[in-house]
């Protein structure tokens, strides 16, 4: 079978963010995978530096998940979720309410992250309309912050170019991020800044806590190119939103499962949000999932308003909402993190990837390093101009080479499989300094 894709297959192809027509000119066409590997259609072995899309940390094709799947697919491919159930749903969600920081014990289950964050935030409304307070509306997010690709997202979320196509959609408050200059080459979290977090009162007095729902923001930001929260910082937003009344939503689409060397971002730097986004790690990958974890309080707030036995409390959810399929998937892959203790794995390499990673620092371009646990950021200097060209050329470059990583504005991005071994490390942080220098 061509490996090739037809000139037909391009043309119809409309690939998401893409550059079409780069891509089409020179097609990088990946045609197998295998632990921390992928294989491409010259039958080369490439390491895998962001775990697909920071999806797959368990590594590719582990046969652990793959057979769950089709043990699955022969008893049940798909029920209804609506007014019916099927156990996998319920033994899933009564896994991760175990998992879950804080009393954060209630599962609604989704298929993305975008809908992970669409929803958490959805709840957080109809919770306040719910308990009496329909004012409180307003969501705020941060500048930088990655929430998936929907109406919602691109609105709380604030990447310029994901909302330029758009304009205004959802109305939404956004803080600053928390990198600062001064603060560039920081090995894991920065010392100073905890007090960012109290930007959040300036809109509090803007707009009167009785009007804001929610506050959104990723534990440390990912598609914005790694950015940590300086120490206390998440604490401080966790204050602000209890004295104020405001709910915290954690998105851990990237920080969940492991990312950060431990089960969630929340318990990596120890504050319990109100409800946490879950998708990509949740099933390895494997099949699209997400999950919102929420407090036991905001649930029982929706069971206990009453009405007739047979309405509906919370009129949301999808078709494929905790299918069967997914469900099997996950917990497969929870049992795979557990058995082969990949999350304490990530803990206890992460100094290692630390050491690696910063020993670039000094090249040219280099303009910042950043990184906790299994993920790092690199901001690289713009050319003429062009914020994206320089990070462009490098992870061609590494392509070249043999290595996966992602470019995003002016960053590079890594997101090591838990399975990665040192010397792997090695060979990809001698590769990155190679094609970073060949980047004028
Ligand atoms: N939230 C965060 C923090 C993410 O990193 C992402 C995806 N990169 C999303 C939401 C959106 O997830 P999806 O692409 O599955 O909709």
């Amino acid at each position: 079978m061509s490996t090739q894709p037809t000139q037909a297959g391009l043309d119809a192809y409309w690939m998401p963010y893409s550059s079409n027509r780069e891509f089409k000119a020179n097609p990088r066409m990946i045609t197998g995978a295998e632990g921390a590997y992928y294989m491409d259609d010259r039958g080369r072995r490439i390491f895998d530096g962001l775990s697909g899309l920071w999806t797959c940390g368990a590594g590719h094709n582990r046969t652990e998940i793959s057979s769950a799947i089709s043990k699955q697919l022969g008893e049940l491919d798909y029920a209804p979720a609506f007014q019916f159930g099927h156990n996998k749903a319920f033994e899933l969600a009564e896994r991760l309410a175990a998992m879950a920081p804080g009393d954060l014990n209630r599962v609604f289950y989704v298929n993305s992250g975008s809908e992970a964050a669409d929803t958490a935030t959805k709840i957080a409304r109809a919770y306040w309309r719910q308990s009496g307070q329909p004012n409180k509306t307003r969501l705020i997010g941060r500048a930088k912050g990655y929430h998936g690709a929907s109406w919602g997202g691109i609105s709380f979320g604030g990447i310029g170019n994901n909302r330029k196509l758009w304009g205004h959609a959802l109305d939404a408050d956004h803080i600053h991020h928390t990198w600062r200059p001064e603060q560039a080459f920081t090995q894991g979290s920065p010392e100073d800044g905890a007090e960012r977090a109290d930007e959040l009162l300036d809109r509090i007095a803007l707009h009167d806590a009785s009007n804001i729902a929610a506050v959104i923001v990723e534990p440390f930001s990912g598609s914005a190119g790694v950015i940590i929260p300086p120490v206390g910082y998440l604490k401080r937003l966790r204050e602000i939103c209890t004295e104020h009344n405001i709910l915290l939503i954690f998105d851990e689409v990237i920080t969940g499962f492991g990312r950060a060397g431990a089960t969630f971002g929340a318990d990596a730097f120890d504050v319990v949000p109100d409800m946490i986004c879950c998708a990509k790690q949740i099933t390895n990958g494997v099949i699209p999932m997400g999950a919102v974890l929420i407090k036991d309080e905001i649930y029982r707030a929706f069971m206990e308003a009453g009405g007739a036995e047979h309405n509906i409390e919370l009129p949301h959810g999808y078709t494929y909402s905790g299918h069967p399929v997914a469900c099997a998937a996950a917990l497969a892959t929870l049992d795979l993190l557990e058995r082969d203790q990949l999350i304490p794995r990530v803990a206890e390499m992460a100094p290692y990837f630390e050491q690696a990673i910063h020993s670039l620092k000094g090249l040219a371009h280099i303009l910042d390093i950043r990184n906790y646990g299994f993920a790092a950021g690199l901001s690289i200097a713009h050319k003429d101009g062009d914020p994206a060209i320089r990070p462009y050329k490098i992870a061609m470059d590494l392509w070249e080479k043999g290595f996966y990583v992602r470019y995003g504005g002016d960053t590079l991005q890594l997101g090591l499989p838990f399975i990665t071994e040192s010397h792997e490390i090695d060979s990809l942080i001698n590769a990155m300094g190679e094609s970073i220098k060949n980047a004028e």
